[in-house]
């Protein structure tokens, strides 16, 4: 898909996410950002093919295989903005508070399971799994764990784009039953509510200089993002003001889009 969309959608001299640039390389990462725009929503991404493919998950994701999770297949992001974690400006698209609330890295599973259970599989086999729209994947993050399906909805309304899935947690022993996404609710990077980071205005300064080495630490690219959210960390003043200003703003702007971003 590329990251056409993406850019086309946007103004970086405005906004502080990231430019678009398709990687080279994949590194298996994933993240889930809970996303205060217009609607309170959650963004479910993963690292494939050199950018994130994107769906947007109006009631988040549910570690129980009971909930069947609606999830809009979005516009692909570019990678970097993984650890994106502060605010859109008013009258940007998607314009609101955006909190990383879990971050992590995934496997592809294989499409056929073995006695039961699903293995590990390929970086091919995913991708034609997505293509097929039928998506099954482990995740290895701080509040989502074990194996999930993304699958594509077969849309009967004439005119469907066909972005329409359904995010599934799969039976292992990660499940939760009666999973309540509300009692999980602060940043997997910073602790932060999303109050909190609307009313730290430096959460908006979107920082691009990540350093390119990587040594030989456990998940290095999670310890260096901790690090800088760390130093970034400042007490929270006036968060309540700033939070509820930064809310009216967004939604007298964005009053006539009714499209999640
Ligand atoms: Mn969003």
């Amino acid at each position: 898909m590329g990251l056409e969309e993406y850019k086309r959608k946007r103004r970086f001299s405005e906004t502080p996410e990231p430019p678009p640039k398709v990687e080279k390389k994949s590194r298996h990462r994933f993240v889930v950002q809970k996303h205060r725009a217009t609607r309170l929503h959650y963004d479910f991404r993963l690292e494939m093919e050199g950018v994130l493919k994107s769906w947007a998950v109006p009631k988040g994701p549910s570690l129980d295989p009971a909930d069947k999770r609606l999830a809009m297949q979005v516009e692909d992001h570019p990678v970097s903005y993984f650890d994106f974690e502060g605010i859109i400006p008013a009258g940007n698209y998607g314009a609101g508070t955006v909190m990383v609330w879990d971050v992590g890295t995934w496997e592809p599973l294989s499409p056929v399971p073995v006695k039961g259970e699903f293995v590990p599989g390929t970086d091919a086999e995913a991708s034609t799994m997505l293509k097929d729209g039928d998506l099954k994947i482990r995740l290895h993050g701080k509040k989502l764990k074990g194996d999930f399906a993304l699958v594509r909805m077969r849309s009967r309304r004439p005119g469907s784009k066909g972005t329409e899935w359904l995010l599934i947690k799969k039976k292992d022993e990660d499940v939760v039953p009666g999973y309540d996404i509300e009692q999980y609710d602060e940043s997997a990077l910073t602790s932060r509510s999303l109050r909190e980071i609307a009313g730290d205005e430096g959460s908006a300064e979107w920082e691009s200089s990540r350093k390119a080495s990587r040594g030989k630490v456990k998940a290095p690219w999670l310890q260096e993002t901790l690090a800088k959210m760390e130093s970034k960390r400042k007490p929270v003043r006036a968060a309540k003001v700033q939070d509820e200003r930064e809310s009216a703003t967004s939604t007298r702007t964005l009053k006539k889009k009714k499209k999640v971003s």
